[in-house]
């Protein structure tokens, strides 16, 4: 997608530190982390977000979840605990419209969530 920044990370047009990616998904640390480990999980493919996933993409978003939990594994996080975010549209927070989960830990988080 031409003008999604999310896009231009993966294809290496725009700068990111990337701490993980496979042949379909990469994570990429947040530009304005909101927690020591603030890391943000996407797909290759240019979804907007859960409303744009496609039958084909079935297994796509556990697929993301188990490398969420092996990137917080690996962080040190397992026990500590760690929180997977994804804001759905504007009015949910939403600010880049290509599918995205913040992996968030190294910190107590708090209940419900703002
Ligand atoms: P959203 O608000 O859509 O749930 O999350 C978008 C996230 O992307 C925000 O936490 C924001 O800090 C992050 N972000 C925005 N632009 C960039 C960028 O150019 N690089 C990186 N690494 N993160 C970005
Ligand atoms: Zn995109």
């Amino acid at each position: 997608m031409g003008d999604c920044i999310f896009c231009k990370i993966i294809e290496g047009k725009m700068n990111a530190e990337k701490v993980y990616e496979d042949e379909r998904i990469v994570a990429v640390r947040d530009i304005a982390p909101v927690s020591p480990l603030h890391l943000l999980i996407m797909p290759k493919k240019h979804v907007v977000n859960l409303l744009d996933l496609q039958p084909e993409d079935g297994s796509l978003v556990g697929h993301i979840f188990r490398v969420a939990a092996h990137l917080a594994r690996e962080a040190g996080f397992a026990d500590s605990g760690f929180r997977i975010v994804n804001n759905n549209n504007a009015g949910a927070g939403q600010s880049v419209f290509h599918l995205h989960f913040h992996l968030l830990a190294g910190r107590q988080m708090h209940w419900p969530p703002g």
